[in-house]
C-alpha cells in the first residue's frame, strides 16, 4: 500500500507533513459519506511508515506538524500511534503536533492513560467527524455512536488534555427539525472544551443512502433561510470561549469564521447580510457541484 486512493485532509492542514499510516476508513458506513466507498480499509506496515518517516526527515527536517492520514487514523492502537509519535519525534525534531481524523468510536478504544500518554509525545489537534448533537440524526445517519457516548468520549480528550475540533452538517437533521438540530448539538459542544467547529451543510453522492433519500423524497433538504436560521440559532446558544468556527466549507450558505464568543456578534450580522443579500431566493433550495459546493445565486 504506497498513497494510492484519494487523501482527504482539513483546510488547515495545508501546511502540514502528510503521512499515510492508513488507507480508506473503518467505519465506512455513515450514510451521506462515499469518500472512501470504494476503498478498502487496510493499515500501513510499520516498515513503510518508518521509511517514510526517516524520508520526511531527509527532506523535511524543519517540518513541525504532521498530519496523519487517512479516514481515521485514530484507529491505530496506542501502541501503534506512540510508536509512530516516537519515530517523529526522533527523525523530525521541530514537530510539536501530530493531527489526525479520529472517530468517537477510536477513542472508545482507548484508555485514559493511552490518551495521556499519546498526548505527551505530540498527539494533539484530533479532527472528529461528530456532524451533530442530535440522537435521531446520529441514527439515520449511521455514524455508530450514540450522543452521549459522543459526550462521554470528547470529555475524555478534555482530561487527557488533548484538543481536537469536530465537523458540525447543518441541515443533517433536514428541513423540518433545523431547531432541535441546532439547540441539541449546540448544548452538547458547550458541555466539552472543542477548540474548532468546522461547518458544512448537508450534501450526498450517487453511492450513498442518503443520496437515494434525497432522490425520492423522504429526506427533504433546508432551504437557504432554514440553513442561515439553524446556523444563527447554532451561534446564539454556542457559549464556548475562544472556540474557533471554521465555516469557510464551499457548502456553507455564508462563509463565516471567528472565535467564540468574541466574534458571535459579526457572525451573526454576516447571516443576516446574506439573509437581505438572497431576498426571494431565500425559500429556494441551494444548487449544488463538486463536494456539496453551493453555486452561489
Ligand atoms: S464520514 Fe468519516 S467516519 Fe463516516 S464513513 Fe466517511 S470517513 Fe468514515
Amino acid at each position: 500500500m504506497k498513497y494510492t486512493g484519494i487523501t482527504y485532509r482539513p483546510p488547515f492542514e495545508a501546511d502540514s507533513l502528510l503521512l499515510q499510516v492508513t488507507q480508506g476508513c473503518s467505519h465506512n458506513r455513515c450514510s451521506f459519506c462515499t469518500m472512501y466507498r470504494d476503498i478498502p480499509f487496510q493499515i500501513e506496515r510499520m516498515e513503510q511508515i518508518e521509511q517514510d518517516i526517516r524520508e520526511a526527515g531527509q527532506f523535511l527536517p524543519h517540518a513541525r506538524r504532521v498530519f496523519l492520514v487517512n479516514g481515521d487514523a485514530f484507529v491505530l492502537s496506542a501502541h501503534d500511534l506512540a510508536h509512530i509519535a516516537q519515530l517523529i519525534r526522533s527523525h523530525l525534531p521541530a514537530v510539536d503536533t501530530i493531527a489526525m481524523y479520529a472517530s468517537v468510536r477510536n477513542i472508545q478504544g482507548k484508555t485514559d492513560d493511552e490518551l495521556k500518554q499519546l498526548r505527551a509525545l505530540g498527539v494533539n489537534d484530533l479532527n472528529i467527524g461528530l456532524e451533530s448533537g442530535l440522537e435521531s440524526v446520529l441514527i439515520h445517519m449511521n455514524k455508530g455512536y450514540s450522543a452521549g457516548q459522543a459526550l462521554h468520549e470528547l470529555q475524555r480528550l478534555d482530561r487527557a488534555g488533548m484538543s481536537y475540533g469536530v465537523n458540525v452538517i447543518l441541515g443533517a437533521a433536514g428541513a423540518k427539525h433545523f431547531r432541535e438540530h441546532a439547540e441539541a448539538t449546540a448544548d452538547l459542544l458547550n458541555k466539552t472544551k472543542v477548540s474548532l467547529i468546522f461547518t458544512g451543510t448537508v450534501h450526498a453522492d450517487p453511492g450513498c443512502p442518503l443520496f437515494e433519500e434525497m432522490q425520492n423524497g423522504s429526506f427533504e433538504e433546508s432551504t437557504f433561510e432554514e440553513y442561515l436560521l439553524e446556523e444563527e440559532i447554532l451561534l446564539k446558544r454556542l457559549t464556548l470561549e475562544g472556540c474557533l468556527i471554521f465555516g469557510l466549507h464551499p457548502s456553507n450558505v455564508v462563509p463565516l469564521r471567528g472565535y467564540l464568543c468574541k466574534d458571535k456578534e459579526k457572525m451573526l450580522l454576516e447571516i443576516q447580510k446574506r439573509r437581505r443579500q438572497l431576498g426571494e431566493r431565500l425559500h429556494t433550495h441551494p444548487i449544488r457541484c463538486e463536494e456539496g459546493a453551493i453555486i452561489q445565486p
